[in-house]
């Protein structure tokens, strides 16, 4: 199926009537709300994310684009509504549990450590290699070793490994990010914002990253850069003031008078 079929096929069997569908969907969020002292940040009926999708969620400042990774990843518990992934009901999991289940998640500043080599910001972020700062060098089996390479490999830092990350630019560290998230091998992805800073071609770079990452995971992507997203040429969910706003192709949200006045309206 091309992009405009599956499209089609989403809306025609849409998630608002089908509900939680565990063949169809990884990432399924039901009637949730988050609400801070009275105010909803976050209100959907429906969201459903497919296996081995690339999903790009946009929305002008404030549409509660960032509350939903909390919500997915459990930094926010929701006030009504319920998460689920994998067909479990993950509403109620600690965010270390989610975590552990396979949603890894990259924050908009890159936790990367400056003094640390690229090397070695891949050993720290092994599984289970949280506690060993004091023994760093001592713990890296062969296997881990072959799979750290293998990443760098992919994402074109192989060349670095030896660099401290303070020395890598803006891009490769955004890449570094999401390295470190790869070796997990966590089943959904969430990005936020990972073209924000970068250059043309860094931006270019990571677009294809995102997309070659696609076959092994399921990503979502929130991104405010539009020619960022055109190059994704995926899915886009639009947000707004908490609520699902639209959905399509970036050709069509771009085209839809409730998303032009929302993005000029502020
Ligand atoms: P976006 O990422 O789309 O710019 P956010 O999800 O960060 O939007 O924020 C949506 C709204 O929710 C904003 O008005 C923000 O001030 C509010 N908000 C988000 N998190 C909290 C919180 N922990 N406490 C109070 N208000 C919050
Ligand atoms: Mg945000």
């Amino acid at each position: 199926m091309n992009l405009e079929e599956r499209i089609a096929d989403y809306k025609l069997d849409s998630p608002r009537v089908s509900r939680f569908s565990e063949e169809r969907f990884l990432l399924f969020l039901e009637d949730v709300t988050a609400v801070f002292d009275g105010f909803k940040a976050l209100d959907i009926e429906a969201l459903g994310i497919g296996h081995n999708e690339l999903r790009v969620i946009i929305g002008p400042n404030g549409a509660g684009k960032t509350t939903l990774c909390d919500v997915v990843s459990g930094k926010t518990r929701p006030t009504t509504g319920n998460v689920y992934f994998q067909g479990k009901d993950i509403t109620h999991e600690t965010e270390t549990d989610i975590a552990l289940m396979g949603i890894g998640r990259k924050f908009q500043t890159p936790a990367v450590f400056d003094s640390l080599t690229t090397y070695q910001n891949m050993e720290l972020a092994l599984p289970g290699h949280q506690r060993l700062w004091s023994n760093l060098y001592a713990s890296v089996t062969a296997e881990e070793n072959d799979r750290i390479l293998e990443i760098l490999e992919r994402v074109g830092l192989a060349d670095e490994s030896d660099t401290e990350a303070k020395y890598l630019s803006h891009g490769q560290r955004q890449w570094l990010a999401i390295s470190s998230l790869i070796l997990s091998n966590p089943k959904l992805l969430l990005v936020d914002e990972p073209a924000a800073g970068l250059t043309d071609s860094e931006t270019e770079l990571t677009a294809e990253l995102l997309l070659e990452l696609k076959d092994d995971h399921t990503i979502i992507v929130i991104e405010h850069d539009m020619d960022f997203v055109r190059q994704l040429n995926s899915f886009v969910t639009v947000l707004n003031e908490g609520k699902i706003m639209a959905e399509g192709t970036m050709e069509e949200v771009q085209e839809n008078e409730e998303v032009i006045e929302a993005y000029l309206g502020r």
